[in-house]
């Protein structure tokens, strides 16, 4: 697809410009711009991104799941805007301010409740996901400690999970690609099977395969009485570990093997909160509440990095004292910016005005209908979704037991293939998946639909 030449001019030398400079993130670079194009972004507007080239890109992915209400949305903008002209950022130990009260307010108002157990009460900010994690994880294992408890140490994670690349956040993660390397410097955390129902054994049903790994957690938790002080999981999804999915039922088990033991759930919902699988939280789908909940993403609708921590009052209380050492002395510079929480705030007024979730539920439904038939491609398996996110795998005849040769980099040529047709997907491994911004209207769903189809031949022709 040619645009005119003066175009590519500019986008010929922001690439140049960028690649003098810039190191990216997740990215071998010595594959710019040969095997990977570099796409330099003017501007953005609802799903579409504009190239310099001349030419738009669909935003098939959120841009790394952060978007949810369009790009450049006008009344997250202003919001900040607005925000900019009248306290930009103050620190928040000693001092206050409005956006991030209001923000603290309106998240625990909506955050997941169960029944006969203490709300969410407090929330601590930090200013992304990977932070907000090791937030949680030192306040569970802080809690303990101010107890009297110093065997509590212990933290169990999921095999397949992903809670950020900084060390602490990469301990407890479980995806290889990004761990291994690193692996001699993390600290040891127990890991237990995935519920992944992708890796569900032969005749197993979804329900069955969680059932088989809250077996395997339970275990665990018998294994080291007194030692665990908490279990960290994405509900519903997990997202890195390639969009798998599991039984709401797991998240059940794993509630109440952590209350049986005392020791804390923590939620990871940096990616699945704001409605992604089709709840504002995915713990909803469960019916049951988290110790502590990790948010980011989408909390700023995608605008500004921030994160947040919930937890309980009982948490919370665990570190009041006249010891300074038993205070949570975690900070980072820029906790609780007031332009992050601005943008959080015109978010979540968005979800009222546009009654998004229920919006969503009608486009998530179009998803289903116009994926339907890429499910039938013969090197195409488990088509699955919750709510805006729907994956697939592409593996040799759509059988699981025969993957592609990793070499074959079947992913890459389908992000490839699907570039040049205008759409922006990013395949984790040989996953392909739809994660849209929530305003995605029907014509951007049939474009998404189109690109992913000649992705996939593309993609496996050469296999
Ligand atoms: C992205 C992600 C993180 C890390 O968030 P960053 O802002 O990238 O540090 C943590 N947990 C989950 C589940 C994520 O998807």
């Amino acid at each position: 697809m040619l645009t005119d030449p003066s175009l590519q001019e500019s986008a010929r030398r922001w690439r140049e410009r960028d690649l003098a400079v810039l190191w990216h993130p997740c990215t071998q670079m010595r594959e710019h711009p040969d095997v990977l194009p570099l796409v330099p972004v003017e501007r953005g507007e609802g799903a579409w991104l504009f190239g310099y080239d001349g030419r738009r890109y669909l935003d098939g992915i959120s841009s790394w799941w952060t978007n949810l209400h369009g790009h450049a949305e006008p009344r997250i903008a202003q919001a900040i805007a607005r925000q900019a002209g009248v306290l930009e950022q103050v620190i928040l130990a000693g001092f206050s301010h409005a956006p991030a009260v209001e923000l603290a307010e309106r998240l625990l108002a909506i955050a997941p409740r169960q029944e006969g157990r203490a709300p969410l009460a407090k929330v601590f900010y930090a200013d992304n996901g990977s932070a907000g994690v090791e937030v949680a994880l030192k306040m569970a294992f802080h809690w303990f400690r101010n107890r009297g408890e110093a065997r509590r140490t212990k933290f169990v994670a999921l095999e397949n999970g992903y809670h950020g690349e900084t060390l602490g956040a990469l301990a407890v993660g479980d995806v290889p690609l990004y761990r291994r390397v690193y692996a001699p410097l993390l600290a040891q955390a127990l890991f237990t099977p995935s519920p992944d129902a992708y890796q569900a054994a032969p005749g197993e049903s979804p329900a069955q395969c969680a059932q088989r790994a809250a077996d395997a957690l339970a275990d665990l938790f018998d294994r080291h009485p007194g030692e665990i002080c908490a279990v960290i999981l994405e509900p519903r999804l997990q997202c890195a570990g390639g969009m798998r999915m599991h039984d709401a039922a797991y998240l059940r088990r794993v509630r109440e093997l952590c209350d049986a033991s005392g020791a804390f759930l923590v939620a990871d919902e940096v990616a699945t909160g704001f409605g992604r699988t089709g709840t504002m939280f995915a713990c909803e789908q469960a019916g049951i509440a988290p110790d502590l909940m990790c948010l980011s993403k989408g909390l700023t609708g995608g605008f500004l990095p921030l994160s947040a921590v919930l937890a309980t009052q009982m948490l919370y209380d665990g570190f009041l004292d006249d010891s300074r050492e038993r205070a949570f002395l975690h900070s980072h510079s820029y906790t609780g910016n007031p332009l992050a929480c601005a943008a959080a705030l015109a978010s979540l007024d968005i979800f009222a005005s546009d009654g998004v979730l229920e919006r969503n539920r009608a486009t998530a439904a179009r998803m289903a209908e116009l994926a339907a038939p890429l499910a039938a491609h013969p090197h195409v398996a488990d088509l699955r979704q919750a709510g805006m996110v729907l994956a697939f795998e592409l593996t040799r005849g759509g059988d699981r037991a025969t993957p592609f040769d990793p070499a074959l980099r079947v992913g890459l040529r389908a992000y490839r293939a699907a570039l040049e047709r205008g759409v922006l997907l990013r395949p984790l491994g040989d996953v392909l998946y739809w994660m849209p911004p929530y305003c995605v209207d029907d014509a951007q769903l049939r474009l998404l639909a189109e690109a992913t189809g000649a992705a996939i031949e593309d993609a496996t022709a050469c296999a």
